[in-house]
């Protein structure tokens, strides 16, 4: 059998599976589904920079060509307009999946969690890919556990207004799982936790798209419910760091990819007024159902087995996305670039 390894061009005995220095790698070929969106597109970003030729599949629903443009014409890289739930032939070392309709306001009338990834998994397993999928946090749906581990199952709703996505993604894992198991296939799992940072979709619904659209157009922040859930914020550099590391290591996890700052939902209007504009309003609306009170990564597994843990706390990280808000909402490139 044609090993990972050997594709990496350096036989089998890297059991760590970095590449030993003083050796040059071959670049690799990577599919990003998913890739114009705002996490894919951070982490086309990388893997173009570190030279492998890598094609986005992306049929656009949440995503943008904006948010890869500035790759057109480099010949390491392709953009393919494709649903993933529709079957897919190519020919790559590598599959990141990330492509899901992946805000509340969105995911409810789509299937791709559980279509897109079989699909995925089977483009995987004829090819001898290496597949990573991007699971969620909403896995522990409203969890019982605090903070929670990779070993917790989760309390989830199976038949609630969030299930899609939460069971989607557990679906996903489960495929992902026995893909690995009854196939062969090497795969790789992520569970992430709440990410923001610039090319955020600014009308998602996401709290701190909303929260940070809201201050710049001068607009009251909404705050759901009583506002007293928690949420870990990861900036998106951190996150990518972690996923290539996943990919490139030898452990199929789950891991727990987030932030472990944990804060209330008025915290987090705080810190969005004291970086935006402190005289911004907050203005209560109800809670929609089903909402986990709240969430906070244990990450001392990524910690050991994959030597990462975030680096960007969210009063770094929140100056970086609102100047790239501000410049899509007023096309300002000079006021607030700092
Ligand atoms: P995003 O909406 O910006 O990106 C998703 C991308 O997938 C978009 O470009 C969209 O057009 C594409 N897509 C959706 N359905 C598709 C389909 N059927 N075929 C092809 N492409 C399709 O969201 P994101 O925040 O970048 O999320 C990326 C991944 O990370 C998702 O799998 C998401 O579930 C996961 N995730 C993200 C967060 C977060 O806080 N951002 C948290 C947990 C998990
Ligand atoms: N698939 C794909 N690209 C490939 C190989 C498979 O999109 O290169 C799809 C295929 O259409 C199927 C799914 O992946 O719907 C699962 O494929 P698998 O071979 O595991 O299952 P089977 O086709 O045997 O049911
Ligand atoms: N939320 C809020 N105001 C908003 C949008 C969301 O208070 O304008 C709350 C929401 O009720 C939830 C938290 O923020 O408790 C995080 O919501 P988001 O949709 O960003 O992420 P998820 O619920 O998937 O963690």
């Amino acid at each position: 059998k044609f090993s990972y390894a050997h594709r990496l061009g350096f036989g089998s005995g890297n059991p760590t599976g970095k590449i030993p220095l003083g050796l040059k790698r071959k670049g690799l070929r990577i599919v990003v589904t998913g890739g114009a969106g705002f996490v894919g597109s951070h982490l086309v970003d990388r893997l173009i920079a570190r030279g492998d030729s890598v094609i986005v599949v992306d049929n656009f629903f949440t995503g943008r060509k904006e948010n890869v443009m500035h790759h057109f014409g480099n010949p390491n890289f392709e953009l393919i307009r494709h649903d993933v739930v529709e079957p897919l032939l190519l020919e790559v070392d590598q599959i990141y999946h990330l492509a899901c309709p992946a805000s509340p306001v969105h995911y409810k009338f789509n299937p791709t969690n559980v279509v897109g990834t079989l699909n995925m998994l089977g483009l995987a397993k004829r090819v001898g890919a290496r597949f990573l999928l991007t699971s969620t946090s909403e896995v522990y749906g409203d969890p019982l556990q605090h903070p929670q581990k990779e070993t917790y199952w989760g309390n989830v709703n199976p038949i609630g207004v969030r299930s899609c996505y939460d069971e989607g993604k557990r679906t996903a894992e489960t495929l992902t799982m026995d893909y690995h198991r009854g196939a062969g296939v090497e795969v790789r799992i992520a569970r992430i936790f709440n990410t923001y940072g610039p090319r955020m979709c600014i009308d998602d619904g996401r709290v701190v798209s909303n929260f940070v659209a809201q201050a710049l157009r001068k607009e009251p922040l909404t705050v759901y419910g009583d506002g007293k859930q928690t949420r870990s914020f990861q900036y998106v550099s951190d996150l990518v760091e972690g996923l290539m590391r996943l990919m490139e290591g030898e452990h199929v996890g789950p891991f727990n990819l987030g932030n472990p700052g944990e804060f209330t939902m008025l915290e987090l209007a705080e810190v969005v007024q004291e970086t935006i504009d402190p005289n911004a309003k907050i203005e209560f609306r109800p809670n929609t159902e089903d909402d986990p009170h709240k969430r906070k990564p244990d990450i001392s597994r990524a910690k050991e087995l994959l030597g990462w843990q975030p680096k960007v706390s969210l009063r770094k990280g929140l100056p970086l996305m609102v100047s790239d808000f501000r410049q899509r909402i007023f096309g300002d490139h000079k006021v607030g670039s700092s």
